[in-house]
């Protein structure tokens, strides 16, 4: 079991967690300020979000085979921008960039959700998920996402949908940081000729990335999701890839997935013409992600009833808020993810876990324990802040 101890601090008779994030935060004005090195790349304003931000594209190459993609359409996942930020703005990647110049052109929205970036939420400024609003187009940033990639000539033989995902995705004892799907465009999951090309561009790109020495890489299921965006972007046949990043062993600032992700698109980008043989094998061997991971597990919480007590354990979510807009800070604040029945256990997959006894855990009364629902806060300060 990997415990991520670094963003815990271990003064546990003060309860004290470190759950401030300084990386996460990935605002509009951010993107203004760094990238500027308009030697490798080029910058077009391609339209505005709901309250008027610049909605930006990044234009780089000169190759037939076309990629377009797209970070922040929801606007509190900040690891795509953060991985495109490395690739195109430090010198790391000059070279690979160089080798590939005249192979592909990439066309990227730096940040499909300016206003829910600076925000730090998952909907736009009309509180709208633009991840489920294809088909209602209620939002000006999916009008524009369809009107880019539709309209976009030559045809982009590639989409790449990069998002993020809450820690609960896991693969086994370790935390999912990266998941990848060629999503599916119907309820039956059948495989046409477009989705087959999205697996084989993951096949290429996983012959750099073995899950060997890779093995926090997953799939996700791939059920089909009707409104959302890659599902009919395949539907429409465009070969669409969905990354999703996750938390990564080492830390909540997910420092370690952007690292993995910049791995998988610059392995994307240099295999776009390999033929791979078994590439339906290489796909179908990812793992498939599982969604019963949490936070924090405390044990042997005791309720005290009226004519009995017993102990149970509680599954801890952490929520990720905006603290400080200036100083960029992401607060990560303890809900509940899920409660024990009686001294039954939980049986989650757990990023920290700590015993009550260990931390003087206050005792719930049978009350405190019913009330608690799924996404509500603790009826108690479990968490006091390091000053
Ligand atoms: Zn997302």
């Amino acid at each position: 079991m990997i415990f991520l101890d670094n963003v815990i601090f271990e003064n546990k008779k003060e309860f004290t967690t470190l759950i401030l994030l300084y990386n996460r935060y990935y605002p509009p004005k951010k993107i203004n300020e760094k990238f500027t090195n308009v030697k490798t790349y080029g910058l077009k304003t391609i339209g505005y979000s709901f309250t008027g931000k610049e909605i930006i594209v990044l234009e780089f190459g000169t190759g037939s085979f076309q990629i377009g993609a797209w970070c922040g359409m929801h606007g509190n996942e900040t690891t795509a921008i953060r991985a495109i930020d490395k690739i195109f703005n430090t010198s790391q990647y000059e070279n690979r960039l160089q080798e590939i110049v005249e192979t592909i052109t990439f066309s990227c929205i730096l940040c499909l959700n300016p206003d829910g970036a600076e925000a730090y939420t998952r909907e736009n400024a009309q509180g709208i998920d633009i991840n489920r609003d294809f088909h209602n187009k209620e939002t000006p940033e999916m009008v524009l996402l369809q009107k880019f990639v539709l309209e976009h000539k030559p045809i982009f033989k590639l989409l790449l949908n990069l998002h993020d995902q809450r820690s609960i995705f896991h693969i086994g004892p370790l935390p999912a940081s990266l998941s990848i799907l060629a999503p599916s465009y119907n309820h039956e999951m059948e495989i046409n000729e477009t989705r087959l090309k999205a697996m084989e561009r993951i096949a290429a790109a996983m012959k750099l990335l073995p899950m060997d020495t890779h093995p926090y890489i997953s799939r996700f299921t791939d059920e089909y999701y009707p409104t959302a965006t890659g599902d009919n972007f395949t539907a429409l046949g465009f070969p669409t890839v969905l990354i999703e990043s996750g938390h990564d062993v080492l830390s909540y600032e997910r420092n370690l997935s952007t690292d993995i992700l910049v791995e998988m698109i610059v392995g994307i980008f240099s295999s776009v013409n390999e033929h791979i043989q078994n590439f339906k094998d290489v796909y179908n061997q990812i793992k498939e992600n599982e969604t019963n991971a949490c936070d924090e597990l405390i044990t042997d919480v005791k309720i005290i009833g009226d004519d009995f007590n017993y102990n149970c354990e509680l599954g801890l979510y952490f929520k990720e808020v905006l603290k400080s807009e200036r100083e960029g800070v992401i607060d990560l604040v303890p809900v509940l993810h899920k409660k024990s029945q009686l001294n039954k256990q939980l049986g989650l997959t757990y990023w920290k876990k700590s015993s009550a006894k260990e931390y003087n855990f206050p005792n719930l009364t049978l009350d405190d324990y019913n009330n608690l629902e799924k996404g509500s806060p603790l009826p108690f300060t479990l968490y006091k802040r390091q000053l």
